[in-house]
């Protein structure tokens, strides 16, 4: 069984998780409109051109966006880092696109991880069917949970889809005694907005049992436009602007009562 990723990528993380291995997997069952990785959207790969500039020079060449990989390859590549990763309380990632699309593929790589002996994160959508998420909770010692909005019909503006499964099982991994950071994506026009804050508070609090270990701002920026163009793709956020530093500060306030770690980016 072959698993399809666009990107691994290594991550030292001073003030959190430290070494991290993250592997972003294709397809996607959401369509966020500020989404900074439009190319792990799509299920299949991919050839795009690529322009590197030298001075006046222009160099053109076709890039695959897409490799496929063995559970056992993947183990492979992350074995190097595996003693860096233990020392500094790392581990391995998964997030996308949406792992949780390449359910099979996830599971075995996932299982054949914790025997090594390392951390295990995914970073999901929620936007899966319960049995699936349910599979991978054994070998899954953290999640990391996108909560893009509380409202269904916002949500399925800006995303294509309903919160309600999204919720439904945010609530089953916290009943069943998973640890979860919660994501918030701060999006102008959509979430970046106080009195959203102060709603999204009490949304986290009713469901706060000791099991949400940190919540993340994660703001919208800008560095998704150029591959928006690269791909062809429309950016439907063209105009809009960046998030202040300001702001963040500001529902990082908001959301302080809760006694959760707040934190910008993730
Ligand atoms: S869930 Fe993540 S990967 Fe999928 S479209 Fe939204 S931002 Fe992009």
């Amino acid at each position: 069984m072959k698993g399809l990723v666009f990107s691994i990528k290594r991550y030292a993380i001073h003030d959190g998780p430290g070494i991290r291995v993250t592997l972003f997997m294709k397809g996607c069952p959401l369509d966020c409109w500020w989404c900074h990785n439009p190319e792990g959207k799509e299920k299949g790969i991919r050839m795009v051109e690529r322009v590197d500039r030298v001075g006046e020079k222009e160099f053109r060449s076709m890039e695959q966006v897409g490799h496929e990989y063995t559970p056992e390859e993947i183990l492979a590549k992350v074995r190097a880092d595996q003693v860096f990763m233990e020392h500094s309380g790392g581990g391995v990632t998964f997030s996308g696109g949406e792992p949780l699309m390449q359910p099979e593929f996830l599971l075995e790589t996932l299982t054949l991880l914790k025997k090594a002996g390392f951390h295990t994160t995914v970073d999901t959508s929620g936007h899966v069917r319960r049995e699936i998420l349910r599979s991978i909770m054994p070998v899954t010692d953290l999640f990391l949970y996108d909560i893009k909005h509380t409202d269904p019909e916002i949500h399925r503006k800006f995303t294509g889809v309903s919160n309600e499964l999204i919720i439904s099982n945010l609530d089953m991994l916290l009943a069943e005694g998973k640890d979860v950071m919660i994501r918030i994506p701060v999006i102008p026009g959509v979430s970046a907005d106080a009195a959203y804050m102060e709603q999204l508070r009490g949304f986290i609090e009713s469901r706060n049992n000791g099991h949400i270990k940190e919540i993340n701002l994660l703001p919208y920026h800008k560095t998704g436009s150029s591959k928006y163009r690269r791909f062809g793709m429309d950016d439907r956020m063209a105009s809009v602007t960046q998030v202040s530093n300001g702001q963040l500060d500001n529902y990082i306030d908001i959301l302080k009562p809760l006694g959760i770690h707040v934190k910008k980016g993730g």
